[in-house]
């Protein structure tokens, strides 16, 4: 959980007004949706939204990094009009993404993942390619950034993964899926903007290996964009290899720009994975160090922290859990809301007190539609807690099928009375893990290397992913490697 969070903050959807246009990018007349002031509003409408969920990660050099190389590449690309916005966000999810009108955005996360100028800037180019191409402006589906709504793959009770989907909704953003045709010409455009101003376009294909590791590595992980709409991430190293060797020889092959050193300087201190102080769980309990408050985690089950929120689900998947912020000014402000954005019928409410905290506990129906007939059906069953702290409001949505409702209805309870105030310090306090930029003494091989500065055996196989190397890969005296550290 952030800890400013944007409740209801849908991107509204836009009219879609037709017309005919030439695209910038293959010049050829098509028929488009949206014109570019209505693209231009739209990014301008989602920025905000976007910088409130993730929060713009707090590093000066590293925001002026991607804005100097993402104008320089704007400057040359295909729709050099446009005002573009570069930004990193403070997400540790391994993505990037366009919004139409021109603004572009890298997770720390990914920034934490390239190990050159050059594989940043195929990236780069591969985003831009998405604004310039106009692609977003021919396809708009919804689509989530990041972890969004992952406890869905494993509630049982389809009624229950439906609500938890739905406490999700009023808080999506607007994301756009492409399709492979559009991936594989933002590809193209990745490797003409990133060799244009003058970065080796094939280190891209190499971070596509970093991708598909990564992905290996954890099921769980959402998909980047990059390769999302890729089956076959082989196929697409092979190409954009090709494509960077045939510009070069088209461009009198000139010397193009690595530049691992300087990345790997830029990106020393950057933090790495979660960040603690959006919230953490140890020992069966859930610490959120910004907000305060610890919340306990029931033994077994499953937990998942989101910028939206925080999620637990039983083993057996009939009971979820859900912790968020609250819109509105009071109790009963925020009760409201939450009742109406999840059309909930209250049947009992009581005002009562938590740990000090003034809160309204009550219990709701939520009709639902089957998705096969049409008709209404009795959902789910919600035990709520609405709990008030200063000017934070948070709700606590404990779900189940009503027939299992009476099973659950302790455990939410429980839970919801065990939220207290945190006061321990080393909580309080607690540090993320950075990453740590070692310059090697010794030549060896990476494993060797990992060992003499310090890093387990058991992370070795994730450092050599964040190296975008092998474990056997000789490495020279003096060249610089990545750990993570506090
Ligand atoms: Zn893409």
């Amino acid at each position: 959980m952030k800890t400013r969070l944007l409740i209801g903050g849908t991107l509204a959807c836009f009219g879609l007004a037709s017309g005919c246009a030439t695209n910038p990018v293959t010049g050829k007349k098509e028929v488009i949706l949206v014109s570019e002031d209505q693209e231009v509003a739209m990014g301008a409408q989602s920025d905000p939204a976007v910088t409130a969920q993730f929060g713009l990660y707090p590093d000066q050099k590293i925001q002026k990094f991607i804005d100097e190389k993402g104008q320089k590449m704007a400057a040359i690309s295909h729709r050099s009009n446009l005002k573009y916005q570069f930004r990193v966000v403070d997400s540790p999810v391994i993505n990037a993404f366009a919004v139409p009108g021109g603004y572009v955005y890298f997770t720390r996360g990914i920034m934490a993942h390239f190990n050159n100028e050059a594989q940043f800037a195929g990236v780069l180019g591969h985003e831009i390619g998405h604004v310039t191409a106009r692609h977003s402006a021919r396809q708009q589906t919804k689509a989530l950034l990041g972890q969004v709504g992952l406890m869905g793959a494993m509630i049982a009770s389809p009624r229950v993964a439906e609500f938890g989907e739905q406490a999700m909704q009023g808080m999506q953003l607007l994301f756009l899926k492409f399709g492979r045709d559009d991936e594989r010409q933002s590809d193209e455009l990745g490797v003409q903007y990133s060799s244009k101003i003058g970065y080796d376009a094939s280190q891209m294909a190499d971070f596509f290996q970093t991708l598909a590791r990564e992905q290996q590595k954890s099921t769980a992980e959402a998909i980047p964009d990059f390769l999302s709409t890729h089956p076959n991430p082989e196929d697409r190293y092979n190409t954009v290899h090709q494509l960077a060797d045939q510009w070069k020889q088209a461009n009198g092959n000139p010397t193009l720009a690595v530049n691992r050193d300087q990345y790997l300087r830029l990106i020393d201190g950057l933090v790495y994975g979660e960040d603690p102080k959006q919230g953490f769980v140890e020992n069966g309990m859930f610490y959120h160090p910004d907000l305060k408050f610890q919340l306990p985690v029931p033994a077994g089950w499953k937990h998942q922290n989101t910028p939206q929120q925080f999620q637990m689900a039983d083993p057996g998947g009939k009971g979820l859990l859900i912790l968020m912020t609250a819109p509105g000014a009071s109790l009963d402000e925020a009760a409201q809301a939450i009742t109406k954005q999840l059309s909930l019928q209250p049947t009992e409410s009581r005002r009562t007190t938590i740990n000090g905290f003034p809160a309204i506990a009550f219990v709701a129906d939520q009709v639902q539609q089957d998705q096969q007939t049409g008709q209404q059906v009795a959902g789910v069953r919600v035990l709520g807690h609405v709990i008030e702290d200063g000017k934070t409001l948070y709700v606590l949505l404990g779900v189940a099928a009503p027939a299992d409702f009476p099973t659950y209805a302790p455990q939410f309870t429980s839970v919801a009375e065990a939220f207290q105030r945190l006061t321990d310090r080393d909580k309080l306090t607690r540090q993320p893990e950075r990453i740590r930029v070692k310059k090697l003494t010794l030549r060896s091989n990476l494993a060797q290397a990992l060992t003499a500065n310090g890093v387990p055996a058991k992370r070795h196989e994730e450092m050599a992913i964040l190296n975008g190397m092998q474990l056997n890969e000789q490495v020279n005296a003096g060249s610089l490697i990545k750990v993570v550290g506090k």
